[in-house]
């Protein structure tokens, strides 16, 4: 049985370590705040005291970050995984962060014998707790080989993309999209019950046509009721938009409807709701 590190327990790597725990893996576990480590202690998970620890000790370590600052602090830093890492062990970074970022570790981590894959995942907190999540892997094959039996524990599919910075391009493309639909339906709620609409069937007949989707059936009637129950921070979908306005700069792509959804998010930040749901973008707009 692989031996499994496990870097980053927030809302989705608490939930994927302990899939892993309870799958029978020997899992090593490190937070920057070390108290969500006790969850996974309980359950019989290894504790470490730094990233270099975990990956010096651990065939196959995952992390699960923030965002591109936590993803090179917890890499390059002092007692980073770069400093850790040797002899073909594996670096498998499941946090959402831009392509470039991804090419820097993962130039570093080879240049130091170790092996790279990016995998950011598609879909939430319960899909995490599920262990349905949508893996989005690209980088090294071989590490992919080694790493499909945590994938299938942690995720429903996880399909190989190819060379490392595709996956953070496809998952970037993706929540791009998710921000834009969410401003777009906040934006209708607000219309439809300004000019006096019943929100409960606006929602029925938005779901009952071409525009039904799982994202306006689960948070719909949250948006009608004012809650926004933290499933995915509002702060990290406006850090995906960030990103993917960044790179469609690159590239030359317009994105006006994305750069527009990603100052609504800013404005909802500054507004306060960086730690609510992403669906609290509502407040900037109702
Ligand atoms: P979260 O609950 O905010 O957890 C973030 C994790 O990153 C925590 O373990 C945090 O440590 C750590 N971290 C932050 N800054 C750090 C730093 N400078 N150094 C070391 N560790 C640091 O976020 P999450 O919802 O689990 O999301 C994690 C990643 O998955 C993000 O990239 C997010 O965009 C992506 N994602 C999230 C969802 C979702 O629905 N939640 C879905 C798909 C993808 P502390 O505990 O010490 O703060």
């Amino acid at each position: 049985m692989l031996n499994l590190g496990f870097l980053g327990l927030g809302i989705m790597g608490s939930a994927m370590a302990e899939n892993l725990v309870r799958a029978g893996f020997q899992v090593t576990v490190w937070n920057r705040s070390k108290e969500k480590c006790d969850p996974l202690l309980a359950l019989g998970a290894h504790p470490a005291e730094n990233p270099r620890d975990v990956a010096s000790q651990c065939d196959l370590t995952f992390a699960m970050l923030a965002d591109p600052k936590a993803a090179r602090e917890v890499c390059f830093g002092e007692d980073g995984v770069l400093a850790g890492i040797s002899g073909g062990r594996g670096y498998i970074d499941m946090s959402t962060v831009d392509d470039i970022t991804v090419n820097e570790i993962n130039h570093a981590i080879t240049e130091a014998g170790g092996r790279f894959l990016e995998a950011p995942v598609s879909g939430t907190k319960q899909p995490a707790v599920d262990g349905t999540l949508i893996i989005l892997a690209a980088g090294d094959r071989s590490l992919y080989e080694q790493s499909l039996p945590a994938f299938e524990v942690m995720g429903k599919m996880s399909p190989y993309l190819g060379e490392a910075g595709q996956a953070a391009r496809m998952k970037l493309t993706i929540n791009m999209v998710m921000g834009g639909m969410m401003t777009a339906f906040c934006e209708g709620i607000a219309l439809g019950r300004k000019c006096g609409l019943d929100g409960a069937q606006l929602l029925e007949i938005l779901s009952s046509g071409a525009l039904a989707n799982p994202m306006f059936k689960i948070k719909g009637p949250m948006l009608l009721a004012g809650e926004f129950p933290t499933s995915f921070p509002l702060k990290h979908m406006q850090k995906d938009l960030r990103l993917a306005v960044a790179l469609g700069d690159r590239l030359g792509q317009p994105l006006h409807c994305a750069s527009t959804a990603n100052e609504i998010f800013k404005e909802a930040i500054k507004s306060g709701c960086a730690d609510q749901d992403f669906s609290a973008v509502f407040s900037a707009i109702d």
